[in-house]
């Protein structure tokens, strides 16, 4: 058996091959194929006929070709054959996404609902996510399943909360989600599936620290395209190490932890992160000083944890798309006091993907994993990697 490659084998990779190829390019034509995979005329032929009487691929137009003038049917994949949910469920609401096949926006929704850690709430979320999928232009067979995040630490195996002390639900399990949904749903920490979001947006990113910095700061760590999700489980929860052992009280129960000075509130109260940053813009001088404060802690959190892991740093989250390059490079110089090496400015950016990120994170380990199983690589296109 080991080493003989079957002809079964051989039609597959074959099949694989032409549907990762029309993935990667978004359109191809037949004469495309027949070039750039070295396939014979028949067996691409057959192959875009199987794939498209399967529903994977469908014609979508026309494009040119090398000769002139003239034009040849252009093939794509049915972008929503399979869809992803992703729910993200906050103090206030829930925030609900699907995605297709190129993790792109099916539809999008956020309900006002006030969590309760009680079946009747989980019953209530649920409902609403029953009528979210029923509202989607696919059956719901082409579902994959849902990914949920509640501000809290997934089990190893997703099935479980195994640290939810911002919305006290340690423990709860995903069966009620199964039970309602009839779908298959798993649990993720919300920075995994940010950093997720970040490694889906940028095919060049192999290693790196992904800070979010939103209500709550949260973080982990990506080593060769994988988020490490650690031995128990809290991997990266840099939040609750005590920068200031005598500071405020953190949900933890512990003082002075990293998220009493990094989270939403320690930095603009209850006012809104745009009124704040008009007032920083515009010279406001208390909102200025807070603002250098956030800064010079975000810093030294960065100077340490860097030290750590020397790898480039991703400023995601709700704060970043506030973020300057002028404000970065202030963090440079106070990293700089900080760290005995000649620390060069260029390991910090900020994320590629600032909206949507956990909601579309949490549900991509579904379409990674229909599109490995279609023999796709995901998350690279024609444009990004330059073929
Ligand atoms: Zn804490």
């Amino acid at each position: 058996m080991a080493g003989r490659i079957t002809p079964g084998q051989i039609k597959e990779n074959n099949r694989q091959q032409i549907y990762s190829y029309i993935y990667h390019r978004r359109k191809a034509s037949q004469q495309d194929m027949l070039y750039a995979l070295r396939l014979s005329r028949p067996t691409v032929a057959s192959n875009l006929a199987a794939l498209e009487e399967d529903g994977l691929i469908c014609k979508s137009g026309q494009i040119e070709t090398d000769q002139i003038g003239r034009k040849a049917v252009a093939y794509a994949i049915v972008t929503d054959y399979r869809v992803a949910v992703g729910v993200e469920i906050l103090r206030a609401r829930v925030k609900m996404i699907a995605v297709d096949l190129y993790g792109e926006k099916l539809s999008r929704e956020v309900v006002e609902l006030h969590f309760a850690n009680e079946t009747d709430y989980y019953r209530r979320v649920c409902g609403e996510i029953n009528r979210f999928v029923d509202a989607l232009p696919v059956p719901r067979e082409r579902i994959l399943g849902v990914g949920i995040s509640a501000q809290a630490l997934a089990s190893r195996d997703g099935r479980s909360i195994a640290y939810g002390a911002i919305l006290d639900c340690t423990g709860l399990t995903i069966d009620i989600f199964e039970a309602e949904l009839h779908l298959p749903c798993r649990f993720m920490h919300d920075p995994a599936g940010a950093a997720m979001s970040e490694l889906w947006m940028s095919p060049e990113l192999e290693n790196a620290v992904y800070l979010s910095l939103s209500a709550h700061p949260g973080g982990a760590i990506i080593n060769h395209r994988r988020i490490m999700v650690g031995k128990h489980g809290h991997n990266c929860t840099f939040e609750h190490i005590q920068a200031r052992p005598r500071g405020e009280l953190c949900y933890c129960g512990k003082r002075g932890c990293w998220d009493t000075l990094l989270s939403r509130r320690a930095l603009v109260g209850e006012e809104t992160l745009e009124d704040f940053f008009e007032r920083v813009r515009t010279g406001d001088a208390s909102a200025v000083k807070r603002w250098n404060t956030y800064l010079k802690n975000l810093a030294q959190l960065i100077a340490s944890l860097h030290l750590f892991n020397d790898v480039d740093f991703i400023l995601g989250g709700h704060l970043a798309p506030f973020i300057t390059d002028a404000d970065i490079r202030r963090l440079y110089v106070e990293i700089r006091q900080l760290c005995p090496f000649d620390e060069t400015e260029d390991f910090i950016r900020i994320s590629k993907m600032p909206s949507h990120n956990i909601t579309v994170g949490i549900s991509l380990p579904y379409i990674t994993a229909c599109l490995e199983e279609l023999g796709v690589e995901p998350g690279k296109t024609e444009e990004e990697n330059g073929n």
